[in-house]
C-alpha cells in the first residue's frame, strides 16, 4: 500500500472512532464512498474499538457501512475498518449505519 492510501485509511478509521467517542454524532458524519471502502485495509484492533459478537442497543455489524458480506462460497464476514473475520450480528464502537 503506498503512503498515500494508507494515510486515507487511517484518517477515515480515526474518524468513525472518534465520532463515536464524541456523544453518538456518527450520523452527522460522511460516509465512505464504493471507492474508498474498495482501497480500505482493516488496521484496528478488535479491542480497540470495544468489538464484541453480539449487538448493541439494535445495532448489528450487518447494518454498519464499514461492513464487508462473505465472499462467494464463504460464509466468514469482515469489516473495513476492524481486522479480522467479524459476526453479522456483533458491534463495535465505530459502528455506523449504512445509508
Ligand atoms: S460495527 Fe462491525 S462492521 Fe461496523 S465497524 Fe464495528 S466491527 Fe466493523
Amino acid at each position: 500500500m503506498n503512503t498515500m492510501k494508507r494515510r486515507n485509511v487511517i484518517g477515515l478509521g480515526g474518524a468513525a472512532v472518534a465520532m463515536v467517542a464524541g456523544a453518538g454524532v456518527a450520523e452527522a458524519a460522511a460516509r465512505p464512498t464504493a471507492a474508498q471502502l474498495k482501497d480500505m485495509v482493516p488496521s484496528l484492533s478488535k479491542a480497540s474499538v470495544g468489538y464484541r459478537d453480539i449487538p448493541w442497543d439494535g445495532r448489528v455489524c450487518g447494518a454498519c457501512v464499514w461492513f464487508k458480506p462473505p465472499d462467494a462460497g464463504s460464509t466468514v464476514s469482515h469489516c473495513h475498518l476492524v481486522a479480522g473475520p467479524i459476526s453479522a450480528g456483533g458491534w463495535c464502537q465505530a459502528w455506523m449505519k449504512r445509508g
